[in-house]
């Protein structure tokens, strides 16, 4: 289970509704069961059940801290497609998301749906962090425009472009320097603007390509991320 504060060997900690009806509920975990507790610092716990909604932390793991911080700027794309990328970033090891909204994406959300919007992705990104077991929380940010996109930036910041056809900029050449942090941006399913690409590049993100042919924003999204893990584990 995932929470959302701190804590400490030797806890009494009250599960969200949410955590406590997957828990108790759902899964019917028993006082035998060992659980696996990962806090919002991404520490992570063994717990037992007590009482619904309260579990008791009895042990530390020592975890190995995630070697690449991997941003993914991610344009707005239809609903399940953008959905599914973030279930798949997830499990390909990204560590922050940040929708943007940019000039040729297909959806286009208000500020109250953008809100609802947020708390729906969410809880995916939450589900999927479970299911692969991960011992950390990917960060969801709100919705940003192209300008503030700068605020997120890396070591190393890119964005995919399908028009880059410099060899010297595929994404192989850029992993190959091995940073420490990445941030790419992929653009919605009628690609960037070029005043978008423009102003991308002042605020220093490089282009790069992924190859000659083109592919779907979701696919742009698992293939960076496989990349960089097959970079990082070879
Ligand atoms: N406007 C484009 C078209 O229809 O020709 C397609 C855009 S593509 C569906 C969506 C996004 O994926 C692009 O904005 C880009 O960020 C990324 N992308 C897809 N293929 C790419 C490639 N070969 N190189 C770099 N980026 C790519």
């Amino acid at each position: 289970v995932f929470i959302e504060t701190d804590a400490n060997v030797n806890q009494k900690i009250m599960l969200n509704e949410k955590e406590a009806h997957h828990l108790f509920d759902v899964l019917r975990t028993s006082d035998k069961e060992t659980i696996r507790v990962v806090t919002n610092t991404s520490q992570v716990f063994l717990a037992r059940v007590q009482q619904k909604p309260y579990i008791y932390l009895f042990d530390k793991m020592t975890v190995e801290q995630k070697a690449q911080h991997i941003t993914l700027c991610c344009s707005l794309i239809k609903q399940d497609k953008f959905e599914w990328m973030l279930q798949k970033a997830c499990e390909l090891g990204v560590t922050r998301i940040v929708p943007f909204e940019s000039r040729y994406s297909v959806v286009q959300l208000d500020e109250k749906k953008q809100q609802k919007k947020l708390e729906r992705w969410s809880s995916i990104i939450l589900a999927s962090c479970k299911q692969c077991n991960r011992n950390d929380l990917v960060e969801l940010t709100p919705i940003q425009k192209i300008e503030t996109l700068k605020d997120f930036q890396s070591e190393c910041n890119l964005v995919a472009y399908e028009k880059e056809d410099d060899p010297s900029k595929h994404l192989a050449a850029y992993l190959e320097k091995d940073p420490e942090s990445i941030t790419i941006c992929i653009g919605p399913e009628g690609g960037f603007d070029e005043k978008e690409i423009e102003k991308l590049k002042n605020d220093h993100f490089s282009s790069c390509s992924l190859g000659k042919n083109i592919l779907r924003a979701e696919t742009a999204a698992c293939y960076i991320l496989s990349c960089i893990e097959y970079q990082t584990h070879c």
